[in-house]
């Protein structure tokens, strides 16, 4: 019983108090923050992206590569589309 209230009262208050400091190091929501980088073939016309994993999730969109670009940046979730030529 003890043991039970306990744990339930340290959870709220980590999420009242210091929700961003008890996740800046550990919990996925910097990641989140920090768009990613996809590396694609340096042949590729066009990307799909719907976000991937969780809460970045979102429609599936498709972004082309215009001529002499080699980036693309999603105007969902931030994540850059980089041509490599590797
Ligand atoms: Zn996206």
């Amino acid at each position: 019983m003890n043991a039970f209230s306990t744990d339930t009262a340290s959870c709220e208050n980590n999420q009242v108090k210091m929700p961003e400091k008890s996740c800046s190091g550990t919990c996925s929501a910097s990641a989140l923050n920090a768009p990613e980088i996809i590396h694609v073939a340096a042949d590729t016309d066009s990307v799909r992206c719907d976000g991937g994993h969780g809460a970045l999730g979102h429609p599936a969109v498709y972004y082309r590569f215009d001529e002499g670009v080699d980036r693309v940046i999603c105007g969902y979730c931030d994540r850059e589309f980089i041509r490599s030529a590797s």
